[in-house]
């Protein structure tokens, strides 16, 4: 800064108000002096910005290229324009914008942050993974409490399976936050660790791997995975009882998500011998919830094998009237059905029952972004959430709407 500045300065100090307002108008850019109030007030400035909400992007485009020109080239609108370059996928050309903005003598900090920022977005876009690491971490150097950048960088280490990177830049973001959002950064957090003693044990290292397990359990202890990677670690040590413990706290914690432990759990009891307590754990939990249709499922299985199949084709078509889409009951049931020999009043019982209902083969929906898969994700390939699938149930025939359950 020159000492014009500090003349105007001066100036807006004895003049008051008025050299006040011109000094706010008027701004050094380049060593010389543009007008931003010409810019704001300049047609094709609102043109572009009508065509903008319109979302035409050509016109919009055209207009504040022509703006800027007139108003001599402010960072602002060159910053608007290299993005718009991006949304409409030229990516080459939306880094030549920015990149040239980078090259202006006398950038503020925040300035600076905001085309390193926009930098950023054009390398993510553009695939250049490590340019973008670059471009948004100088960002939260220069600009700490840049949440957008921080986020950002989260989200490309996840895509890198950088997961303790992820995880400290998420503790970050956390930091940043008052109590009431700390459940949810738990919840992500929990998912890093379990990543993290994934890798550990990619690498054999199962006594790291099991930490991690534990702390993730710790962080949130709903988090269902953590518990069936801690068992099976616990498992191919040998440690079966330590193993059924932490499959049994999974279906304490989380019962929507007990079905995930039913066939480790079950193979784990007949191996101490304990022939009871399989069909008891199922039989408590669809006591507690009207809607377990995993659990009948599973206790049908068990009871065909130990000669109750009739008992057991009883409970599918329950399970049959809570949920009609899921494959594996029809599965199910034909096989008990032949079992007994197609018995022709319970084949018929069935497809009264069957009749009319509506079948999906991807039941699991993300709650956030509506992607569908046929397995349950514990983070969403779209829109790289965590933890936000439910399974979409259909009604029986009579209610014609499809209602989410979680
Ligand atoms: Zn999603």
């Amino acid at each position: 800064m020159g000492p014009y500045v500090t003349l105007f300065v001066l100036l807006a100090l004895l003049a008051g108000l008025t050299v006040g307002k011109a000094w706010e108008r008027y701004k050094l850019q380049d060593g010389r002096w543009i007008d931003r109030r010409r810019a704001l007030e300049s047609p094709h400035y609102m043109l572009g910005l009508n065509f903008l909400v319109a979302n035409q992007i050509d016109p919009a485009i055209e207009e504040l290229s022509t703006a800027a020109e007139a108003a001599g080239d402010p960072l602002e609108i060159h910053l608007i324009l290299g993005n718009l370059y991006r949304e409409k996928g030229q990516v080459g050309r939306a880094i030549q914008e920015h990149q040239a903005l980078l090259q202006r003598p006398h950038l503020r900090k925040l300035e600076h942050a905001n085309v390193l920022l926009c930098l950023g977005l054009d390398y993510k876009h553009g695939g250049f993974v490590d340019r973008a690491l670059e471009a948004f971490s100088e960002v939260v150097r220069l600009d700490p409490g840049n949440r957008y950048a921080m986020s950002n960088l989260e989200k490309l280490y996840e895509e890198q399976h950088q997961w303790p990177d992820a995880y400290a830049m998420r503790q970050k973001l956390a930091a940043r936050d008052p109590p009431d959002q700390q459940p949810r950064h738990q919840e992500i957090l929990a998912f890093l660790e379990n990543e993290i003693g994934l890798e550990a044990l990619k690498r054999g290292e199962h006594v790291q791997a099991a930490q991690r397990f534990q702390s993730a359990i710790e962080l949130d202890a709903k988090n269902a995975p953590a518990y069936l990677n801690l068992g099976d670690v616990q498992f191919a040590q040998g440690d079966v009882v330590a193993a059924v413990s932490t499959w049994e706290r999974l279906v304490g914690t989380t019962p929507e998500r007990a079905y995930l432990a039913f066939t480790r759990l079950e193979s784990a009891y007949s191996q101490m011998n304990d022939l009871s307590r399989f069909p008891t754990l199922c039989r408590r939990l669809i006591a507690a919830s009207a809607q377990e249709w995993r659990a009948r499922l599973a206790l049908a299985g068990y009871l065909a094998a130990h000669g109750q199949a009739s008992e057991g084709l009883e409970l599918l078509f329950e399970a049959l009237v809570i949920n009609p889409h899921a494959l594996a009951l029809h599965q199910g049931i034909w096989r008990t059905l032949s079992q007994l020999k197609l018995p022709s009043s319970l084949v018929e019982r069935y497809t009264d029952l069957a009749h009319d209902a509506i079948f999906y083969v991807d039941p699991h929906i993300c709650v956030r972004c509506r992607y569908r898969s046929t397995e349950l994700l514990w983070q969403c390939p779209h829109c790289h959430e965590w933890n936000t699938f439910v399974e979409e149930r259909i009604a029986p025939a009579k209610d014609t709407e499809a209602t989410l359950t979680s």
